[in-house]
């Protein structure tokens, strides 16, 4: 069956996530938008994934536990998990990888943690959109060896995008799958021949996909997502 899906989006944890972007309001506009699955997969940090799975159950949306990790090589790379809590252990192994600079949210934005109700419960201090001191290769093997699923971000767009950072895809590096940013321009040669996902990289509630991308899925589950995507 054809599920929609928007695998890429920011909560207000993530500095650049606009304050709109609260648990409540992410999933809610998901549900009234129609959408199968989603993924909220904020800079460097899974820590608000726990207070968004319990209001993606509440409401009935499919979350699929992720985050999007920025390398030492300012690449941005989506990192997806079959659980939260195994993101969550991701995100604690990242963290002290992390640059020890302090936000500057009249700078950065805001990072907020919110509880289930959208109350802001704490601000973490530490600047979240910087680049981490481990590799792609380094990250690539971390996460995979979690059983995660590794996939460069956005890779036709941008600084950030690996086409850019890098200048190429890495071929040594068994990628499952791409995320290729609609309407923008792909070279046609040197990508290795695997899936490609689409999704909004949403800061703004009204950026969220509506019902436009759809993933053959047998359920809309983050084990159904790793089978198709390992297939
Ligand atoms: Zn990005
Ligand atoms: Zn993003």
């Amino acid at each position: 069956m054809k599920f929609a899906v928007d695998l890429h989006m920011h909560s207000c944890l993530s500095p650049c996530g606009d304050m709109d972007m609260t648990p409540n309001n992410i999933i809610n506009m998901c549900k009234l938008k129609g959408l199968d699955m989603i993924a909220v997969t904020d800079h460097n940090t899974a820590m608000q994934l726990p207070v968004i799975q319990k209001v993606a159950d509440y409401v009935g949306v499919s979350l699929l536990p992720g985050l999007e990790v920025t390398t030492r090589e300012e690449a941005h790379m989506l990192a997806y998990f079959r659980t939260v809590e195994e993101a969550v252990d991701f995100s604690k192994y990242i963290y002290p990888h992390l640059p020890p600079i302090k936000n500057k949210p009249k700078l950065f934005g805001i990072q907020a943690y919110m509880n289930e109700d959208d109350e802001i419960i704490s601000e973490e201090e530490r600047l979240l959109i910087t680049a981490l001191d481990l590799s792609i290769d380094e990250l690539f093997c971390e996460i995979s060896g979690r059983g995660g699923i590794a996939v460069p971000a956005h890779i036709n767009r941008g600084a950030n995008g690996l086409l850019q950072a890098l200048g190429f895809v890495s071929a040594e590096l068994d990628f499952k799958a791409l995320e290729v940013t609609k309407g923008l321009p792909l070279p046609h040669k040197g990508l290795p021949e695997v899936k490609h996902l689409h999704s909004s990289d949403a800061h703004y509630l009204e950026n969220i996909f509506e019902r436009e991308e759809f993933l053959e899925l047998d359920k809309p589950t983050p084990e159904a997502f790793f089978d198709y995507i390992l297939a």
